[in-house]
Order: C-alpha cells, then sequence, then structure tokens
C-alpha cells in the first residue's frame, strides 16, 4: 500500500477523469486498488487499468463493466461425476499448463502427494500450447521485475531439462533488427539492460553488412541489429508434456477434464488466515494440504474463490501463423524489428520469424486486448500484421502460410508475475499472470513455487522429506523422422510398427502413435496425438492420416469410433457407420437387379 493511499487515490481519479472517463470509481480494498462504474468500450477499461497500476497498491482490481460486452465466462467439462470425491492430496495444482507441470515436476522431487487439475481435455491447451517456443533471453523485462529474473534463469535451467527430459532444445540466438540507423545510439542502453538482467551470451551490437551474413535473406530496411545468442526454441507443448510425463513417472497423478469451481475453506487455528480444506471440482471433492494456483488467465477467478482477491487479469491476444517447413533453410535465427515508436502496442515485444524445432517457421505473435478470455478466433486485421512481419525476410510470402492459431496471455495491469504465497490464506500459492516469457520461465518459477509449497506444509505441521526413487529422466517417443537410417532400421527391427507411417506429411509412424496414447499422460484426443508426435500437423492438416489416427486409437484404447473426438467435448468426428456389413445400398434403394 502506498503510504498516503488518499493521496495516491485521488490522483489516480483526477487522471481517470481527464482521460474522460467520468463513471469510474476508484477506491481502496484489502490493500488493492478497485475500478468500478462504465465505461464505453473496452479499450476504455484497459486504459483506466493502466492507469490505476503502478502505485503501490498490492494490484489492481478493475470491475469496470464495458457497455455491450458480458464478463468471459470460464469454459468447463459438461461432464460431472463424483470420481475424485473423497480423494485427498498434500498438493493441487490448478492448471495444467507449462506452469502447473513444470511446478508439479519440482514438487515431485519430494515425498507428497501430488495433483493436477486440468478442465481441458489436455494439458497446454490454453497459453502452453499457443504460444512461439521462445526460450527468450531475459532481455525484454525491465530490470527488477520477476519476469527479468525468472526468465533469464529459466532460460539457463532449460539446457539441463532438454538432456533429462529428452525434448529438442537450440538455441539459435535472435537478433533485434535496427529500423533506422539512429537505433545504434540506443545501444548503450541495450547492454546495460543486458548486464543489469543478467543475459548470458556474448550480446553485442552488429553491423548492417554482420546481420546480413548471418541472415542472408534479410530485409534490406535493416541497419543493423543487436544479437541475443542465448535465445532459444522449443516446442512449447511437447515441453509441457514432459513435465508432466516425468512427474506422473515420480507418482503425481494428472486429472484432465476437471474444473475447479469453488473452495471450502475454515478460519485457521492460531492466526487471522483462513485454511483451505476442499477443493471443488464437476468431479467430486478433494481434500488438499496445499492449493497452487497456476489458472493462466482465470488465476484471478481461481484467487477469488479462494478468498484472495487482490489482482485482475486481461486477455492479451496474439495471432502466429505457421510457414511451410520448405521456409527454415531461408531462415537462421528468430528475428524482430519491433518499433521503440510503436505505444499502441507498449506491451508487447513486437512479433517477428521464429524457426521451429519442427522445421516450420512461426510468425507472429500480434498482441491484441480482448475481453474474452478463451478467444481464440483469428481475423484479417492480425493477418495484415502479420505481413508486415513477414516482409522481414526477402523469401517469404502469404502462399507458403500453412496454418494459422491464436492465443490469449494472462496478463495484469502491473504487467509483472505473481509468484507468491497468498496473504490471506495459509495454504495458498500462486503463480498467476504467467504471461510471456512464461515458457522460459517455468523451470525458474517451478523451483521456487516448489520451495514455498514444501515451507507451506511445513508450516501446516507436515515433515516433508526427499522422494528417495526421484528419477529426473524422462524418456521421450522415437522420432522416426529425426533418425539416421541405421537407428531407424534397428527401431524397425526391433518393432516393425515402427516402419508402419500413418502421417506421410511429418512422417510419423504407427509405432510413435501408439507410443502417446500410452504415455504416462496419455492423448485422449486426436490433437493430444498431434501434440505428442506430429501425426497431422503437416501442410495436409490430417487429411491423409485422421482416418488411421482415428482407427488406431479406437483400437488401442478400446474407444468407439464414434467416441473419438478432436479435442474432447462436442468435437466429435465421426456420426455413425455408414458401411455396415449388413447394409445394402441396392435394397435401401429398391433395386431389383
Ligand atoms: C501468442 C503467444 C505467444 C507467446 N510466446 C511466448 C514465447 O515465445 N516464449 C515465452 O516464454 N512465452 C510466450 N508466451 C507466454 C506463454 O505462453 C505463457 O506465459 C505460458 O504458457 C503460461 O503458462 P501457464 O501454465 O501459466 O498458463 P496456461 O498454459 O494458460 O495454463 C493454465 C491452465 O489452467 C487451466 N485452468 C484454468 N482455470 C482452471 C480451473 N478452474 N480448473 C482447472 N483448470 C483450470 C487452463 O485450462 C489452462 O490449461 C506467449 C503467449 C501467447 C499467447
Amino acid at each position: 500500500m502506498p503510504e498516503n493511499t488518499d493521496r495516491v487515490l485521488n490522483k489516480v481519479r483526477r487522471r481517470i477523469k481527464k482521460a474522460g472517463l467520468a463513471d469510474v470509481q476508484v477506491a481502496e480494498l484489502q490493500g488493492s486498488i478497485q475500478l468500478t462504474g462504465r465505461v464505453a468500450s473496452w479499450s476504455d477499461k484497459v486504459e483506466a487499468g493502466y492507469m490505476a497500476a503502478g502505485n503501490g497498491f498490492r494490484g489492481v482490481l478493475n470491475d469496470i463493466a464495458v457497455d455491450g460486452v458480458a464478463d468471459s465466462e470460464m469454459s468447463i467439462p459438461a461432464a460431472a461425476d463424483d470420481s475424485l470425491e473423497g480423494r485427498s492430496f498434500d498438493a493441487v495444482i490448478v492448471g495444467g499448463g507449462v506452469v502447473g507441470c513444470a511446478i508439479a515436476r519440482e514438487l515431485a522431487r519430494y515425498n507428497i502427494s501430488i495433483a493436477v487439475l486440468e478442465k481441458e481435455s489436455d494439458l497446454a491447451m490454453q497459453a502452453s500450447g499457443r504460444n512461439d517456443g521462445m526460450i527468450h533471453p531475459g532481455f525484454a523485462a525491465s530490470p527488477g521485475t520477476k519476469k527479468a529474473a525468472y526468465n533469464v534463469r529459466g532460460n539457463r535451467l532449460y539446457t539441463r531439462l532438454a538432456e533429462e527430459l529428452d525434448f529438442q532444445l537450440e538455441r539459435p540466438g535472435s537478433i533485434l533488427l535496427y529500423r533506422s540507423a539512429w537505433m545504434k545510439l540506443i545501444v548503450p542502453v541495450f547492454r546495460n539492460r543486458c548486464r543489469r538482467n543478467g543475459v548470458d551470451g556474448n550480446w553485442r551490437s552488429l553491423s548492417k553488412s554482420e546481420v546480413r551474413r548471418m541472415e542472408p535473406n534479410v530485409t534490406k530496411r535493416q541497419q543493423g541489429g543487436f544479437f541475443l545468442p542465448s535465445a532459444g526454441i522449443v516446442s512449447p507443448f511437447r515441453v509441457t508434456i514432459a513435465f508432466a510425463e516425468n512427474a506422473a513417472a515420480n507418482g503425481a497423478e494428472f486429472f484432465l477434464n476437471t474444473a475447479v469451481t469453488g473452495v471450502d475453506s475454515l478460519p485457521a487455528k492460531h492466526n487471522q488466515e483462513s485454511y483451505i480444506t476442499k477443493v471443488l471440482t464437476n468431479r467430486g471433492r478433494i481434500s488438499c494440504g496445499l492449493l497452487i494456483n497456476a489458472a493462466g488467465v482465470w488465476s484471478d477467478k481461481v484467487a477469488e474463490m479462494a478468498g484472495d482477491r487482490f489482482f485482475s487479469i486481461h486477455g492479451r491476444k496474439g495471432t502466429d501463423a505457421i510457414l511451410d517447413s520448405s521456409c527454415r533453410p531461408y531462415q537462421n535465427h528468430i528475428t524482430g524489428m519491433p518499433s521503440l515508436l510503436n505505444t499502441k502496442n507498449k506491451h508487447s515485444k513486437g512479433g517477428g520469424l521464429v524457426p521451429c524445432v519442427e522445421g516450420n517457421i512461426l510468425l507472429g505473435p500480434t498482441a491484441e486486448e480482448v475481453p474474452g478470455r478463451e478467444d481464440y478466433s483469428t481475423d484479417a486485421r492480425s493477418f495484415d500484421s502479420l505481413l508486415e512481419q513477414l516482409a522481414l525476410n526477402t523469401q517469404f510470402d502469404k502462399s507458403q502460410i500453412i496454418n494459422y492459431y491464436s492465443g490469449v496471455r494472462a496478463a495484469n495491469w502491473e504487467e509483472d508475475f505473481i509468484i507468491e504465497p497468498s496473504r490471506h490464506v495459509s495454504n495458498l500459492i500462486h503463480a498467476a499472470a504467467i504471461q510471456s516469457p512464461g515458457l522460459a520461465s517455468a523451470p525458474a518459477i517451478a523451483e521456487d513455487v516448489a520451495a514455498m509449497a514444501v515451507n507451506a506444509l511445513e508450516n501446516g505441521g507436515m515433515s516433508v522429506g526427499l522422494r528417495k526413487s526421484f528419477n529426473p529422466r524422462r524418456q521421450g517417443i522415437p522420432c522416426v523422422k529425426e533418425m539416421s537410417d541405421e537407428e531407424r532400421s534397428e527401431l524397425i527391427s526391433r518393432d516393425p510398427s515402427y516402419g508402419e507411417i500413418m502421417c506421410r506429411c511429418e512422417m510419423v509412424s504407427k509405432g510413435e502413435i501408439r507410443d502417446a496414447l500410452h504415455s504416462p499422460v496419455p492423448a485422449t484426443t486426436v490433437d493430444g496425438v498431434k501434440r505428442r508426435v506430429r501425426a497431422g500437423a503437416g501442410r495436409c492438416h490430417g487429411g491423409f492420416c485422421l482416418p488411421r489416427v482415428i482407427k488406431l486409437m479406437a483400437e488401442e484404447t478400446g474407444l468407439e469410433l464414434t467416441n473419438i473426438t478432436k479435442k474432447g467435448g462436442v468435437s466429435g468426428i465421426l456420426c455413425c457407420e455408414t458401411k455396415a456389413e449388413s447394409y445394402d445400398a441396392d435394397e435401401e434403394n429398391g433395386s431389383e437387379d
């Protein structure tokens, strides 16, 4: 709280009034600044939220209503049962994104029971599966922020994790292109930023010709660049799944299609803090010793359910396009050309061209404030702004785009991560408002949250020991496409199903798909298979492999073909049999021939 609360509140009131938002009220609520009232547009609400931030309060509760815009509703699974009723876990993590799964893996080092509850039909279905896969170097965040510290530490940790958890990590480095010669004048600022944040590697300014040598197809508009060699790339969903599988192999339990809808709490015995006893879900009530809030865009709602509402989230949508893998040889580094004068998107790193470990190129992301926290639509406006970024490489044009997608960042008004134990609930920890660079930061966030969790459990009277059997290593699914001829022959001679190619675009074998269906946190949907082994991720979008994948899923899981879905819920693919053995078209047509 600021020292002179009234003076600060009045200052915010004056600024909001000056912006013409006369129907907005400003007050203090339990250490946070609360905005109520009504405005005409979403951008007015966003403007007011930022005016309230950075004034020394704990958080901003932006409760302003917007004419004609309903509050975003959390989607929860339609199905309900009581299969988890009465279960009990020492630690319950809400959210199966990269943050929740990395925390589960860190916590699995201890001898405690862990549950991860994810409302979607698979892991990494929200921001963690809809991002750019960049392991940012840690340059973009302002020095002194949590974002900066976790990003740099997380970036470093990825080297060991890629080896332990068997996922692909490459470090092509990133080049921040200068738009104009005068940008060279601020290179000392860039250097200072790198030094203060502790960014790894031999970061340096490059001349125009050095940039051209490193990136021969770069736009002629560039006037040099700033090189950050520690920037890396991963497959974000494969990383999430790797964390989860290793956690599961070490005892953590994962429950998909399981939404947290409320909590039961008691006042704590010896102080004023409350204490969560049970987590309410669509599958029953679960007792928990500790609740960890890693719920992404819904982390403020989970905080509210738990009785600790002090911040609010606003969704910032980003759209990306995917370029065909034939483009990969023409782009060596992550490349962007942010405009330092762009005040419209001052909370975005600017987007650009990002090579993917899978061999494609990503274009984006854009940044747009949106009311819908699960609004994954794409539109022509975003596409047009992506085309500007496409022009960074002279070999690329829009005919090479094979797909688009959107994700929504969980931004708070202070624009920094919230990673802390609750001040009001003794067994609640927040890993909230993890917008970009959340993927890069997740390993470091997980280390700290696990330490906070052990501390909270011990404060609650539990003695937490290390799990002696903890195995930090995971063996991923073999990737037939990436193998040498000798390795492939050897694998196929052991198991011929690795020689039966089901997805021709991405060269994915039956053996790999079968492995995805039997992995420690198995794929239960067609998209789940795609996320794990890339069947259907190529140029034909599953036109060839989809029927084969569905058939194999039915054979391996015992599910009816008609019960197999694209992404859970009502996304069924087949509705009935059209060529049953007893079906006789002639009979049906009444033909006598
Ligand atoms: C377009 C875009 C590009 C990005 N690019 C990068 C990048 O290149 N590098 C980088 O470091 N970061 C990037 N980010 C940010 C990064 O994706 C996120 O910071 C990170 O994925 C956040 O992980 P998370 O686990 O906190 O959230 P999420 O992945 O959103 O996971 C939260 C999970 O909680 C679940 N959940 C919510 N409420 C409940 C409930 N009540 N019950 C049960 N489950 C619930 C949700 O379904 C969700 O799966 C990008 C983000 C976007 C949108």
